[in-house]
């Protein structure tokens, strides 16, 4: 949010926090440029399909919310989209609420305390950053206890990044295969995010090895994994070029995120 010398806002009350830094207009020029910005990334992920032989609609954008406001997903879902993208339980569950709309599917894909795990089965549709088999058990009880079936995605950690979530390459089958046993998750396929700061040529060769990956683990447990969920703002079309059905699109979409 931009703030005058006299510490007031330069917009109006109304407009939401996170504003594309272009916009100094007021609501409805916001409304309109974060429009424009979804309508511009739903083109350029369409494209780079088209260009790798793929069917736009093979690729789903999830609009990665984190940090934004409630009045910005309530734009995009007045325009249709559905699948929104959090990393931090109480902000997504206080989005929830703000916008008790049913038709919205929220994806969880930040790191996750295992006494949270009770927050999301049922209040999610997807789960991508599954790394653990603690969490994993956490995950399972609540689901059976709501009556519900979770999809889940692996996250896999190359080990560019020793702090960062994911399960390793080595340490994936057994995960996969202990989670296949639990009924109240349904593993979908494998999540990665490479560094930031990584070569595209780097992080291509990284999401072409997530798709190896999958594949050898659907020969080994004898089940398909269609889900590839890779690919952010920076890399969305070397993601797609590996195969992504999943794009996670922040920034692109809503604009710096607000500090
Ligand atoms: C924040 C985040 C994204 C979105 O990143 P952008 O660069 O803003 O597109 C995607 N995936 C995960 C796991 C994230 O935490």
């Amino acid at each position: 949010m931009v703030h005058s010398k006299h510490g007031k806002s330069d917009v109006p009350e109304q407009v939401p926090e996170g504003v594309p830094e272009s916009v100094h207009g007021g609501a409805e020029a916001y409304r309109q440029e974060l429009i424009r910005r979804y309508l511009r990334t739903c083109d350029d992920v369409a494209n780079a399909a088209e260009m790798h032989g793929r069917k736009p609609d093979d690729v789903r954008i999830i609009a990665v919310s984190k940090f934004q406001p409630a009045a910005a997903i309530a734009i995009l879902a007045d325009q249709g989209h559905r699948d929104f993208g959090e990393n931090y339980v109480q902000e997504a569950l206080h989005k929830q609420t703000e916008l008790p709309r049913p038709e919205l599917l929220w994806h969880f894909m930040g790191r996750l305390q295992r006494n949270k795990a009770k927050y999301i089965p049922g209040k999610f549709a997807m789960f991508h950053a599954l790394d653990d088999q603690m969490l994993a058990s956490g995950l399972q009880k609540r689901s059976e206890k709501n009556a519900v079936v979770l999809d889940v995605l692996l996250q896999v950690n190359f080990g560019q990044e020793e702090q960062k979530g994911g399960v390793s390459p080595e340490e994936l089958p057994v995960l996969a295969e202990k989670v296949c046993l639990m009924r109240g998750l349904a593993l979908r396929g494998l999540m990665s995010l490479p560094p930031f700061a990584m070569q595209l040529a780097d992080k291509q060769r990284i999401f072409a090895e997530l798709r190896g990956l999958r594949d050898n683990l659907e020969r080994r447990l004898g089940r398909r994994f269609p889900e590839l969920s890779m690919g952010t703002t920076d890399d969305f079309p070397q993601a797609i070029a590996e195969g992504a059905t999943i794009v996670r699109i922040g920034t692109r979409i809503f604009g710096r995120r607000p500090a």
